[in-house]
């Protein structure tokens, strides 16, 4: 009798494993690609996967708009307060703690065979416990992409392939990052024709229609000028593109509804405030949840991540509204007198009001209260110019910029 149980649970196991063996997923970074700037190009590829899938042109960058932060942020599903990388010398990273999401899914999926093809070397040489089988780096965009048709085309049991492409965010440090430059536009066209040539080879792969794929198509950070790194719109408003080949990325717009709170407003935004919104760390945690159906990664608690799943996730009515619990300032630029405003507060908070230099102005903290709380706050006294509130909610602070006239 405890033989046969034995044989039926073995049976159980292997049944589960087998029905998981075919979910995989390419994922296609597009370096530093504006959202008006995809808007504007011509790229009949990426409109299809739109069409199709689920994407959002206001996926919002909550963090340091570089690219090693970025990535690190995208390929973990945690942001730097707790990948630590927060330049692109990949300094202090914590990837013991928060490893990329191949990692995370071999924990229940060891045999994952899994590529990443890219042409920006720190992110071969400054990241381990990344989970992949094979890290390949090229000289130039087309030989990655190139790479990766041939892996697609040939390789029956790759599971996850990641491919970078790099020559859009070189554009825009060359000539500027302006969706109104035909350079940056070229640029963006082209990276949609090599997206095009990577969809058509995974479109040919033999076994193609007995796989589960989902393909998600982002960039790291937007740009202004000839740069990034800052807090603009420009450089902070992102998106991303989720397609699946059976359905398991609903076709749907998802247009985000701040309501009073803009991200803009802030330095270093709270996360919290922003669960409901698309965002870069849900990428990771999209990948896991479909690599791994049977595994919820919300509920693997000692994980720890950021982000959600979008996974057969529909909105319904195609519009998101994001609960504010943080808080907002007015009127910002103030000519001596402005009121920190916040609503729906779950935890203690405590703000400090300081000068570029340091020095403190003002301090205190507000305790726990349920509906809406208004601080004043005062710098009649003080020059005119740039001042910074961090308020502190739920264990993460978020900078305000507040500008006196
Ligand atoms: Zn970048």
């Amino acid at each position: 009798m405890k033989q046969l149980f034995y044989t039926l649970s073995l049976v159980l196991v292997l049944g589960t494993l087998s029905a998981q063996t075919d979910t995989k997923v390419l994922f296609i970074g597009i370096d530093g690609v504006r959202s008006d700037g995809l808007d504007q190009a011509y790229t009949p590829n990426m409109d299809t996967l739109m069409t199709e899938g689920t994407f959002t042109f206001s996926s919002w960058h909550l963090r340091t708009t570089v690219s090693g932060p970025s990535w690190s942020a995208m390929l973990t599903g945690v942001w730097e307060e707790k990948h630590g990388v927060t330049n692109n010398n990949y300094t202090n990273p914590n990837w013991t703690e928060y490893p990329y999401f191949v990692t995370r899914a071999k924990e229940f999926r060891p045999d994952i065979k899994a590529v990443q093809i890219t042409s920006w070397d720190p992110m071969s040489s400054q990241v381990y416990n990344d989970g992949w089988n094979q890290k390949v780096v090229l000289g130039e965009d087309d030989d990655c992409v190139a790479a990766g048709v041939s892996l697609l085309q040939n390789d029956p049991d790759l599971d996850v392939l990641f491919v970078h492409i790099d020559d859009v965010d070189a554009t825009g440090h060359a000539n500027g990052f302006n969706p109104t430059y035909p350079t940056y536009i070229n640029a963006i066209e082209y990276a949609d024709v090599q997206v095009g040539q990577l969809m058509t080879a995974l479109k040919s792969r033999p076994n193609f229609n007995n796989e589960s794929w989902i393909v998600m198509l982002t960039t790291d950070h937007g740009g202004i000028g000839n740069g990034h790194g800052g807090v603009t719109r420009e450089e902070r408003e992102i998106w991303w593109i989720g397609w699946s080949n059976l359905g398991a990325l609903p076709k749907q717009e998802l247009v985000v509804d701040l309501g009073s709170l803009n991200p803009l407003d802030y330095i270093f935004p709270n996360p919290n405030d922003f669960n409901d919104a698309p965002l870069l760390v849900d990428i990771a945690v999209t990948a896991i949840d479909h690599l791994l159906p049977n595994v919820n990664p919300d509920t693997v608690s000692r994980w720890d991540l950021d982000g959600k799943s979008w996974l057969n996730k529909t909105t319904g009515v195609n519009n998101i509204t994001v609960n504010v619990t943080g808080g907002s300032v007015f009127p910002n630029p103030t000519n001596g007198t402005f009121t920190l405003s916040m609503q729906n507060v779950k935890h203690d908070v405590s703000y400090r009001l300081f000068d570029l230099d340091s020095r403190a102005i003002t301090s205190g903290s507000v305790p726990f209260a349920t509906d809406k709380v208004d601080v004043q706050l005062d710098l009649r006294k003080e020059a005119a110019g740039v001042y910074l509130l961090e308020v502190t909610h739920n264990g993460i602070s978020m900078v305000n910029r507040i500008v006196k006239n």
